[in-house]
């Protein structure tokens, strides 16, 4: 009971911070192997305002192809560990939404979707001030097209 109290504590602080500056983003991913935003444009950078201490990224696959064919997801980490995070979940595979369990270099993840589902993910601002940070999708290719840098401002 104490932890969901803590919870909904969070939730309205995270509501008083984002009505002075934004600490969302709302991504899209599609059928067509990309991040896009609200407008349909592909997202390559993910501007954090330093204000915010959480920042939530929203994910919603608007295609309509399934997790298994077409998954998407947001992960947070080091720009120069996408790659090795990427491989690893590879072998990880689908049962484990093509993320190895409890990879330390995963800042942050949120779940696999498909077609019409909605995730997110919330981002610790603190720890990526130093900046390095990418954002991207751990299905297997996708890192190819779906990754952006987030800028902390
Ligand atoms: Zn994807």
């Amino acid at each position: 009971m104490l932890k969901k109290g803590l919870l909904a504590s969070t939730l309205i602080l995270s509501g008083a911070l984002a009505a002075a500056a934004d600490c969302s983003f709302d991504l899209k991913g599609t059928d067509a192997m990309t991040y896009t935003d609200a407008a349909g444009k592909t997202v390559s950078e993910i501007a954090v305002p330093a204000a915010c201490s959480e920042f939530l990224i929203n994910l919603e696959h608007t295609g309509k192809m399934p997790k298994t064919a077409m998954g998407h997801n947001v992960v947070i980490a080091k720009a120069a560990d996408v790659k090795a995070i990427s491989s690893a979940g590879v072998k990880a595979g689908v049962k484990n939404d093509y993320l190895q369990a409890g990879d330390p270099k995963v800042l942050v993840a949120s779940k696999m979707v498909g077609g019409g589902e909605k995730t997110s993910v919330k981002v610790p601002v603190a720890k990526i001030k130093a900046g390095g940070y990418d954002f991207f999708c751990s299905f297997p290719g996708h890192e190819i097209k779906m990754r952006g840098t987030l800028i902390v401002k």
